[in-house]
């Protein structure tokens, strides 16, 4: 792409999640026109887009009408059909690339890909039938290459015989097979790459998984100076290796003091939420820069230190939670992404809070967090 896509032309989203209403509302706010193609009609980014588009993400007549009103077209979810991605490409520039969010949403292909460029990941083995027995030691975790999200699609195996029960139960598809680490952290880092060739990054957070799902991220990561500088090398080489554009999200592990690239995510992230409150440019307007052709904008922060704590569905008992409490703090924001039935396990919205050092950010985002229950 040569010119830069300026407002107001139409930028255009597949799927209509949350990731999907900040990056629109970023759009909405420069400018820009917004399209929705989602089938849920409550879904949360197709509430606040100009045009939704009711219908399956394969659904050939809504893709024709996307491409050809769109200038560009970016997505927003774990699994979108490569299929639908690519004939989006026939008609409009799409970013990132199919190729890119191909190879981020199959576990074997993320894999091969990290191998061949030469970039560290853990013991792993493909598992695709029920002889499989590979030898990369035990605890191990066992995940389905495809459609697996917040934990979802995984089982931890302690055995060669549980490994093979668990494929079963996992519907005997295509799995990796991962050595349970136990690392020191988990991290994370949300770097951008406009197709105007500039690249930047956000400090690096550090991440609490509970369940398999995030929980918790704190900014700037506990880690040396060196560890931060080489979790942004590496997720340069990555962006350089697929061509990429756009912001995209890397989970690394911390084993030994060296970082193992666990995932990337082809999007804004969960663990960049705080950018929201937190960062000059926030992740949303930096994706929407980055995918028109424009400037990026500066990722520095705004406070010394914040943290995020994630608002799952759990959280709505008998009754709704308290937010009136969570906003007696002046140094909290609350966000919400409007969906209508909270159900376990599902994120309905996040705190954060930003403090002078990451210790008081997080105390201050639990103290947030536990008083919606006080109500
Ligand atoms: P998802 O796509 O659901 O985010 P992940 O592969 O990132 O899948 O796994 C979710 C979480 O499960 C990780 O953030 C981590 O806490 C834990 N986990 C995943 N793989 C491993 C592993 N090989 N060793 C230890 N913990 C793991
Ligand atoms: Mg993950």
């Amino acid at each position: 792409m040569s010119a830069p896509i300026v407002p107001p032309a139409t930028i255009g989203m597949l799927g209509g999640g949350q990731l999907g209403r900040y990056a629109l509302m970023a759009a909405r706010t420069m400018g820009y026109r917004t399209m929705v193609l989602e089938p849920d009609p409550l879904a949360p980014a197709g509430l606040i887009a100009d045009t939704h588009l009711i219908a399956a993400y394969d659904d050939a007549a809504a893709l024709r009408r996307l491409g050809d009103e769109c200038e560009v077209v970016t997505t927003e979810f774990e699994n979108p059909p490569a299929a639908a991605l690519e004939s989006l490409a026939r008609r409009t520039w799409v970013a990132p690339s199919a190729r890119a969010v191909a190879i981020a949403q199959d576990r074997i292909a993320e894999k091969r890909f990290l191998v061949d460029n030469g970039l560290p990941v853990g013991p792993y083995a493909v598992i695709t039938n029920a002889e499989d027995n590979p030898d990369i030691g035990y605890p191990a975790i066992l995940k389905s290459a495809r459609l697996g999200y917040d934990g979802k699609g995984q089982r931890l195996v302690a055995d060669g015989s549980e490994m093979r029960a668990a494929w079963r139960t996992l519907g005997s598809v295509p799995c990796v097979l991962e050595r349970a680490l136990s690392f020191e952290a988990e991290l994370s880092v949300v770097v951008a790459r406009s197709s105007r060739g500039g690249f930047a990054a956000y400090p690096v957070v550090e991440n609490r998984h509970v369940d398999g799902i995030l929980d918790l991220s704190i900014v700037p990561a506990h880690v040396s100076k060196r560890l931060s500088d080489r979790a942004v090398g590496l997720a340069m080489a990555i962006t350089d290796g697929l061509g990429y554009v756009g912001v995209l999200a890397i989970e690394f592990f911390v084993v030994d003091g060296e970082l193992l690239i666990n995932e990337m995510a082809p999007r804004p992230h969960n663990s960049g939420h705080w950018t929201l409150d937190v960062a000059q440019t926030d992740q949303f307007e930096q994706q929407i820069r980055a995918i028109c052709g424009l400037g990026l904008g500066d990722t520095s922060m705004t406070q010394p230190a914040a943290a995020m704590a994630n608002l799952l569905g759990d959280l709505w008992d008998d009754h709704d939670p308290d937010w009136a409490a969570a906003l007696d703090d002046p140094h909290s924001a609350l966000h919400l992404y409007g969906k209508v039935t909270p159900r376990a396990g599902r994120k309905m919205g996040h705190l954060t809070s930003w403090g002078e050092s990451p210790e008081q950010a997080e105390v201050r985002v639990l103290e947030a967090r536990a008083a919606l229950r006080r109500g």
